[in-house]
Order: C-alpha cells, then sequence, then structure tokens
C-alpha cells in the first residue's frame, strides 16, 4: 500500500462557522460552507471541492495529451455539477462535466480528447469502488503498552489503541511484521524511518520513547 501523497491533506476547524483551513503539500486553501447552510461562504464548500478535483484532472490530462501529441489547441474549459437522486431507498449520484473548446478543433481531436478525459485519474477513482475508511487518533495512557527497544529507538505499542490500519506493516514490513509473535523489530530500519512510520500511526498506537532506552541483551 503505498498512499498518492506523500504528505496526508490536512484540516483544522474552529469555531468560526464554519471556515476550514486545509493545508496542502505547499500552502493551505480555505474551505467554507455558503451562507444559506451557515458558512460565509469564504471559500470552497465540500462538493465544489470534490468537483474542483475533477475537473483540475481533465484540464491537466487533456493538455497533457494535447502537448504530447503537437496539437494546436490554446485554451480548453471543463464545468462540473452532480445531483443526486434516491431510487429504492439507494442515493445515486450523478456528475456532469461538460467540455468546451475555445478555439476551432476537428472533430476528430475532440472524440480523441473526449476519450482520453474519460479516463483521468480522478475519474477513475470516482468510479471505482471507493471505501472511505475513519480512523480516531487518541493521546493517552492505557493499562498495556509493550515496548520494542532497539540499539537507537524503542517503540511502544498500545495494543488497546490499534485500530488495525495496516499502515505500519504496509509500509515499513521490515519493521512492522504482524505475522510474528514479537512483531515490532526496532532495528528493522533506521532510527529516522521508524520514527516517520511511527508519526503515520492513526490512531496513536504507536510511540517512540523520547529518550531511547538501550537494548539490554
Ligand atoms: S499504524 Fe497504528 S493503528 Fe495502524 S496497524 Fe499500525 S499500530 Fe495499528
Amino acid at each position: 500500500m503505498q498512499y498518492k501523497l506523500e504528505a496526508p491533506v490536512h484540516g483544522t476547524i474552529g469555531t468560526q462557522k464554519y471556515q476550514c483551513t486545509i493545508a496542502w503539500r505547499n500552502g493551505k486553501i480555505i474551505a467554507d460552507e455558503p451562507v444559506q447552510t451557515g458558512g460565509t461562504d469564504s471559500g470552497p464548500d465540500p462538493y465544489t471541492l470534490l468537483l474542483s478535483s475533477l475537473t483540475a484532472c481533465s484540464l491537466v490530462t487533456m493538455r497533457m495529451y494535447i502537448d504530447r501529441k503537437g496539437w494546436d489547441i490554446p485554451e480548453i474549459g471543463v464545468s462540473a455539477n452532480l445531483f443526486q437522486e434516491t431510487v429504492d431507498g439507494k442515493l445515486t449520484t450523478t456528475i456532469d462535466r461538460d467540455i468546451v473548446f475555445m478555439s476551432n478543433v476537428d472533430e476528430e481531436q475532440k472524440q480523441r480528447l473526449m476519450e482520453i478525459v474519460k479516463h483521468c485519474p480522478i475519474s477513475a477513482i470516482l468510479e471505482s469502488n471507493i471505501k472511505v475508511r475513519t480512523f480516531l487518533f487518541r493521546d493517552g495512557e492505557t493499562e498495556k503498552k509493550i515496548k520494542y527497544a532497539g540499539d537507537e529507538v524503542t517503540v511502544v505499542w498500545k495494543p488497546e489503541f490499534c485500530q488495525h490500519s495496516q499502515r505500519c506493516w504496509r509500509q515499513l514490513p521490515g519493521v512492522f511484521d504482524y505475522t510474528k509473535k514479537k512483531w515490532i523489530n526496532p532495528n528493522g530500519a533506521s532510527a529516522d524511518k521508524i520514527v516517520e512510520q511511527v508519526k503515520k500511526c492513526p490512531s496513536g498506537a504507536l510511540t517512540i520513547l523520547p529518550n531511547p532506552e538501550k537494548k539490554k541483551d
């Protein structure tokens, strides 16, 4: 399992209705709700952000293809919107994506781009079998803590907090191997890599001791 983004998108909200700050790898954007739902419309709402992703991906995908082909198509426009219906108790969402060419483009090129854009990466995600997994980070004490002391770092695992996200053992299998009785090997990677991986634990089950204990043999 390899995440698409090196660092996750991270959002926070305070008490100001309903302004959210979303941090991405190179900056921050503001999201909000429209006035009619109690927000101040200071940034795009979640539906808009979802559609923006599809819109941007569609444009970038077409631009890459056009440039690779050396076609003279200076500008393209994409609009996206969605509607939802409940049929027989089941919610269905339909996204409409409209493409507009702002210059003369021959019919064959248009048809080719229509095909290409249908397979842009975000379309592929939206049309795939998507699961949303939700984890709760807990920061505190539990009765059970198991320490795995290595030469450079000591990894502490709190089994009651573990939500079995699989992140640790999928991303750093040299250290985390659930098939073994002693499932954490704190010497299985560099200390930096282990610290970095421990920070990705979504539940708070993994921590590193601030003053690493030396391994006692
Ligand atoms: S990353 Fe954390 S929550 Fe996920 S399996 Fe490992 S210890 Fe458990």
